[in-house]
């Protein structure tokens, strides 16, 4: 990547990778990277992660923007670099809302996740890792992030991907095809619905692989859903991978049929005609669990929640307050690191923790640690089994 940039705070931490703000001196602009150290194997899956990314373009992915090698600390490091989401990923912006997004924003975003599925698989690529953690939240929406685990359709690779979130044929190490996508999205619609990944309530990752490959079950349906939304879901977990319903099918479900783009377009200001008038409309809200209503799906809602996000605003007079996020070269230079305090001061860093079972290598985020098993890193689990 020709241009000059600056590392800043660490906006998230995989398995396989740290992702980084990056920061042009120049212009301000802020963009996300992923390193990895060029020693360890994890910069080849970052490498063949940037060679899947720089082949894909639609507003429904992250989009890729340059890589490059680097010396820093004595150390070689690969640099992926793509469009920085501000929001971070969808299992925080559903913490944030309390664990549990309401019906008409989980219907949004899936329909942005599938558009996003129905375009990587027309160009041959199955995902194989769609859950909260690996969408990623901007200003319109959602978009399909972290090709670590991604692959050509008819590509020979290991199984990966995230116990909880696997179908049936993949936990049984037969095949991971377009279909397990689709399942993997059924994953995380629940996700969306209860704060929690399915089979939550199930301890040992070996045992969740168990049940999802070799018994009858099917992740438990939340009761309090819309019907539409109990049938879309039904779809996503048929077992048998030839009959579960492909993106294009998901695309015409009553379920997502019904969301525009416009539904979600936010306003720009509160001048903006017709903002106010949500109000009255008794279509842009919503009674939520206390009876309350909320108009979280409409203008003001939006509004309301973007100011919740700026957390702590301090609207003091005075030079100190302000950050110069443009100027000549020496203002730049200094501002950088504030630019980067006051972003990243929105992001829980979160620490993760190595397990290791056996011959199968598991990484838990301790954030998550009592509900959420992390991800299957080799496909020895099935010798396990
Ligand atoms: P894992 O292998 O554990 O799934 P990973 O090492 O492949 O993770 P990512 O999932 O790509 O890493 O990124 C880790 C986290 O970093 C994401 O969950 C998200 O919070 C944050 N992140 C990644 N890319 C971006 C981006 N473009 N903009 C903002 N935040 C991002």
């Amino acid at each position: 990547m020709e241009m000059e940039w600056t590392r800043g705070n660490i906006i998230g931490q995989g398995s396989s990778a740290t992702v980084y703000l990056a920061i042009s001196p120049r212009s301000s602009d802020v963009s996300a990277v992923k390193s990895a150290e060029t020693s360890v194997s994890n910069s080849k899956q970052l490498q063949r992660e940037q060679r899947i990314l720089s082949s894909l373009s639609s507003p429904y992915i992250v989009s890729y923007k340059g890589c490059n090698f680097t010396k820093e600390n004595y150390k070689n490091w690969f640099n992926l670099f793509m469009e920085y989401m501000p929001f971070g990923n969808l299992s925080e912006e559903t913490r944030r809302n309390g664990g549990r997004l309401n019906e008409p924003t989980m219907a949004h975003y899936t329909r942005q996740i599938v558009e996003g599925l129905e375009y990587l698989h027309s160009k041959g690529v199955v995902h194989c890792d769609i859950k909260g953690s690996n969408i990623l939240v901007g200003e319109k929406g959602v978009k399909i992030g972290d090709f670590g685990c991604a692959k050509m359709v008819d590509e020979i690779a290991p199984i990966a991907g995230t116990p909880m979130y696997m179908s049936p044929e993949a936990a049984r190490g037969e095949e991971q095809g377009y279909p397990c996508d689709v399942w993997s999205l059924g994953c995380t619609v629940i996700e969306m619905a209860t704060g929690f990944s399915p089979w939550s309530n199930v301890e040992d990752p070996v045992n969740v692989l168990f049940r999802v490959a070799y018994c009858d079950e099917v992740p438990m349906i939340p009761c309090f859903l819309s019907e539409q939304a109990k049938d879309f879901l039904k779809k996503c977990f048929v077992r048998a991978s030839k009959e579960r319903w492909s993106c294009s099918q998901l695309l015409k479900h009553p379920f997502l049929e019904k969301i525009q783009e416009s539904d979600s377009c936010s306003p720009t200001s509160i001048l903006e005609p017709g903002f106010w008038n949500c109000e009255e409309d008794s279509e842009s809200f919503v009674f939520d669990d206390l009876g309350k209503i909320s108009f979280e799906n409409c203008p003001v809602g939006r509004i309301k929640k973007l100011a919740l996000c700026s957390r702590d605003p301090c609207w003091k007079l005075g030079d100190e307050n302000w950050i110069i996020a443009r100027g000549n070269d020496a203002d730049a230079e200094s501002s950088i690191s504030d630019v980067n305090d006051r972003i990243s001061s929105d992001y829980f860093c979160e620490d993760y923790v190595n397990y290791k079972i056996s011959d199968v290598s598991f990484v838990v985020n301790s954030f998550d640690f009592e509900r959420d098993i992390g991800r299957l890193m080799t496909d020895s689990t099935l010798d396990f089994l």
